[in-house]
């Protein structure tokens, strides 16, 4: 199929194109890496008059750490993102989503922000942006704004974007020391798209207590809710095998995954929940030894 006719413009600048979204922002669209826009055109589930390139907006993207948040550009690639050594240092949750993320070469041209505005249930990014309390930084002629991961997504394919904003930044706060990260996910080739997964952070002391918890949900409903009750129910003890299938049934009890080819809503409730337990386990498994080998070299240092 070959896409609707459209007008193409082609900023130089984020006010050019701030200017542009203002006038044709509620009969056009921002184009990204087009990996998700270009198919929605060919099948004509889109049809916008006018497409508003940024990808000559070099000021859009970039990876940078500052005052210890990190900083993400809505234009830097995907793969830019998963081979940062910068992000797998400081934020290996994002490194371990983005190798469920399609195929290399999507990935080399999908933008980070694409996938966020873009908005799909079943898109990793989101996910781990939500486990790690990211935020949002937005923009249009009326001013800017920063909107919290939790408020951002507001359902299937919608986010809290106005016709006239554009996505222009994500900034994710430090994780605290002693936590570890999981991302698990199934999917019936690897590179399709998730039929389930989650996203997990497990904080613990010196003693092994969990003292935070952070999971968030794939494919697992409209949006990639976080899972409140299950996360508070980690906190205060030791994360034992009882302790992760206790709060994997806890995040999945109010679920409702919509069914299709692929799997019933009931397989794809069972499948999450088995995802969310074994985050929580590798999550804990890697925080227990960050604390373990943090021992050590005290340890050493000290003998
Ligand atoms: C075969 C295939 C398999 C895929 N598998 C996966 C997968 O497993 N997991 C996954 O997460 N993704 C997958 N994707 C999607 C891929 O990650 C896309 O790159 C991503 O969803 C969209 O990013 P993009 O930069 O290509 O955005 P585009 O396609 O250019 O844009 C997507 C939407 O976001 C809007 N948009 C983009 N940037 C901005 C901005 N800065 N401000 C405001 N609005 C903006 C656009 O207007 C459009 O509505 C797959 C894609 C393909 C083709």
């Amino acid at each position: 199929m070959k896409p609707p006719r459209f007008a193409y413009h082609d900023p130089r600048s984020l006010d050019e194109a701030l200017a542009l979204l203002a006038e044709h922002g509620d009969d056009g669209k921002a184009l990204a890496g087009g990996q998700s826009l270009v198919p929605l055109l060919n099948f004509r589930l889109a049809q916008p008059e006018h497409l508003i390139d940024l990808n000559r907006i070099g000021a859009l993207a970039g990876i940078t750490r500052r005052a210890g948040r990190l900083h993400i550009g809505t234009m830097t690639r995907q793969s830019t993102l998963e081979h940062s050594a910068l992000v797998r240092d400081g934020w290996p949750l994002l490194t371990e989503a983005l190798t469920y993320v399609a195929h290399a070469q999507i990935r080399n041209r999908g933008t980070v922000g694409g996938s966020v505005a873009h908005a799909d249930p079943a898109a990793e990014l989101p996910v781990a942006f939500n486990a790690l309390d990211a935020r949002f930084r937005v923009a249009s002629r009326r001013g800017e704004r920063t909107v919290a991961a939790a408020d951002f997504f507001v359902t299937h394919l919608t986010t809290a974007l106005e016709a006239d904003e554009a996505l222009v930044e994500i900034e994710v706060p430090p994780t605290p020391a002693g936590t570890g990260h999981a991302f698990t996910e199934y999917a019936r080739r690897h590179g399709d798209f998730a039929l389930g997964g989650a996203a997990a952070l497990v904080t613990v002391d010196e003693s092994g207590t969990c003292t935070r918890a952070a999971l968030a949900l794939l494919a697992a409903g409209p949006t990639p809710a976080r899972a409140p009750e299950a996360e508070r129910a980690l906190v205060g003890a030791g994360v034992d095998a009882q302790a992760a299938t206790e709060a994997a049934a806890r995040a999945t009890a109010e679920i409702h995954p919509t069914g299709d080819i692929h799997g019933s809503g009931e397989y794809r409730r069972d499948l999450v929940e088995v995802m969310v337990r074994r985050a929580i386990e590798l999550a804990n498994e890697r925080a227990v030894s960050t604390r373990e080998a943090g021992r050590s070299a005290n340890g050493a240092s000290g003998g």
